[in-house]
């Protein structure tokens, strides 16, 4: 998922379960189309050095591509896990790797829907709003496959109901009503010549 407006100079960053790893290549972005966004990823079951240098290139990709957060997918491989490193409403930011994930909506908590905008970096240069839950955790398996558990507010809750979303194979397209994925297909139309194929590399 972009970044989109909100920014903040030099967050802190919290990283519980070890930070990203940035020896990676950056890679071309899969667009929304390509078979592999559009299915059920398949689970990760072998946490060896082949994935950790998938996470490396995903996180290399993610930022290149200045966003919060990036799937396996979306550098074209079916494979059920998530980089992310996205600011919560405080300004903090969250950092880590999720294989596996399932979301949890806290239970005894008022469930309110949060109507910001949301983008995707497979359908680069659009945002609309698109109402999720302001609140959300993931839980699933770190690099080592040690459990691992993540929550949060703002732009963090949206982008983790993305991502998990995408291992899923839905995109955020898939949840708007007609009128506003038009919309946002009208600004991706326009900001085509910005994000040649090979983007972000
Ligand atoms: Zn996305």
């Amino acid at each position: 998922m972009p970044r989109g407006k909100s920014q903040q100079p030099e967050p802190t960053v919290h990283a519980p379960y070890g930070e990203l790893p940035r020896d990676g290549t950056v890679r071309p972005m899969t667009r929304w189309g390509a078979p592999v966004m559009h299915h059920a990823q398949r689970p990760v079951e072998t946490y060896d050095d082949a994935l950790r240098s998938l996470v490396a290139d995903m996180t290399a990709t993610m930022y290149a591509a200045d966003g919060v957060g990036l799937a396996a997918c979306q550098i074209g491989v079916d494979l059920a896990v998530f980089v992310f490193d996205c600011p919560d409403a405080s300004g903090d930011h969250w950092a880590g790797v999720v294989c596996n994930p399932r979301l949890v909506l806290p239970e005894g908590r008022e469930r309110r829907l949060d109507d910001s905008e949301e983008g995707c970096l497979s359908f680069p240069g659009a945002f609309v709003p698109c109402a999720r839950p302001d609140f959300a955790a993931v839980e699933g398996h770190g690099l080592d496959g040690e459990p691992v558990r993540f929550e949060g507010d703002g732009l963090l809750a949206r982008c983790l109901q993305h991502e998990i979303d995408h291992t899923a194979g839905t995109v955020f397209g898939d949840r708007l009503a007609t009128r506003a994925r038009k919309k946002l297909q009208k600004q991706h139309d326009a900001a085509v010549p910005d994000y040649p194929a090979e983007w972000p590399t």
